[in-house]
């Protein structure tokens, strides 16, 4: 196995739990569909910019679209994070990984408190989909360890050790997460992540093991037999065969799949399938590019709805002009309030602002399903606990 590429940190909560994963992506390496990059760019560039202020201790210049995005004011967060703790501050470090020192991760920020006591390791997340959580990240703790362990750093050993997240985008959630633990405690929760990838290294015990977690980023999700059965035993009891031979007859010719009517479910049953209703969506959503792709048999291609345009824009707007006058020819909408906000940007002063909040109602969104827990956290953050 090419163990260079495939035990990332990042993608930990996958390989440590489905330790049958890594090599089922690179024997598939050639079927993977492709992976959208347009979030990896955007996160790439904030990193640079983040390293950039980090290191000359001045704020990089912007562009338009990253001043649009907001992206100086995320990335000034961040910095402010990171040089509150007063130490000096290595930026974009590349440690040896303590359990395959042949392979390395990069360490956004990596930062001793002034009198050596406490470590930081810092991680900055610009994805605005999918909150990432601190506390238990396996990524974080190997930075952590892989730090004390490889780099130059001769030091007493810390007594504290505390990851953070800086995730800015996430609307309505605090940026900073935090976890801390004791050194002892990062060598305890540490050490079975060595076992795992000595495991897997050696092709020793491993096992598929789907679930959300696991399953939410994994590149082969699309092609994984485990995967698919998983998400459709908790649907309807249908069999999912990896050999094409070893289907039998019937299944080989129809998958004959019924839903229950929902309405006729068990309470039980209805929180069953919602836990997995993000999986399965996400799974159809990937199954459907997928099979435009690659249409599977009996399906095709055929052109998408699409829209009409102007041929030349200007040569319209005179005749619709000549025909409607000006008020026919255009449609006018009024800004909305982020729109008005976004246009008025330069010119907003404390006062504009309050006279404008005055003119803003909120419109409250229909209630959301979510579980217990997020329904407790949403209410402990509504009344500022
Ligand atoms: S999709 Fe899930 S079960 Fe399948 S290989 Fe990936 S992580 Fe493992």
């Amino acid at each position: 196995m090419n163990e260079h590429s495939i035990l990332a940190p990042s993608a930990s909560p996958r390989w440590l739990s489905c330790t049958a994963s890594p090599a089922f992506i690179e024997e598939h390496e050639r079927e993977l569909p492709e992976q959208d990059t347009r979030f990896a760019v955007e996160g790439t560039i904030a990193h640079d910019k983040a390293e950039q202020w980090l290191i000359l201790g001045e704020e990089p210049q912007w562009a338009e679209e990253e001043l649009d995005g907001g992206m100086n004011h995320h990335i000034r967060g961040y910095v402010e994070m990171v040089e509150a703790i007063g130490g000096d501050t290595q930026v974009e470090v590349k440690v040896p990984l303590f359990y395959l020192p042949g392979q390395k991760g990069t360490i956004d920020a990596a930062t001793f408190s002034p009198d050596g006591k406490t470590l930081y390791i810092d991680d900055l997340k610009y994805g605005m989909g999918v909150s990432v959580e601190a506390k238990d990240n396996t990524q974080l703790a190997i930075y952590a360890r892989s730090y004390l362990e490889h780099t130059q750093w001769r030091g007493e050993l810390p007594e504290l050790v505390v990851m953070r997240i800086y995730q800015p985008r996430i609307i309505g959630e605090r940026p900073t997460r935090i976890w801390s633990v004791s050194y002892k405690e990062l060598i305890e929760l540490t050490e079975p992540i060595r076992d795992t990838a000595n495991r897997i290294v050696a092709g020793r015990g491993l096992v598929f093991a789907p679930s959300e977690k696991a399953c939410k980023f994994c590149p082969a999700q699309t092609l994984c037999t485990a995967h698919t059965k998983s998400l459709f035993d908790e649907v309807a009891e249908v069999e999912v065969y990896n050999n094409p031979e070893e289907i039998p007859t019937p299944l080989n010719q129809v998958i004959d799949i019924s839903f229950p009517d929902a309405a006729l479910l068990s309470p039980e049953q209805r929180a069953q399938l919602e836990a997995v209703r993000k999986p399965l969506e996400a799974f159809l959503k990937k199954l459907g590019e997928f099979n435009r792709e690659n249409p599977p048999p009996g399906y095709g291609l055929k052109p998408g709805r699409g829209s009409k345009k102007w041929k030349d824009e200007e040569a319209a707007e005179k005749y619709l002009r000549r025909q409607l006058g000006k008020e026919g020819a255009f449609s006018q909408k009024l800004l909305t309030p982020p729109q008005a906000l976004k246009a008025l940007k330069s010119k907003l002063t404390d006062r504009s602002i309050k006279h404008l909040e005055a003119m803003i109602e909120r419109v409250e969104g229909a209630p959301l399903l979510c579980t217990e827990q997020e329904a407790s956290k949403a209410l402990a953050e509504e009344f500022g606990d």
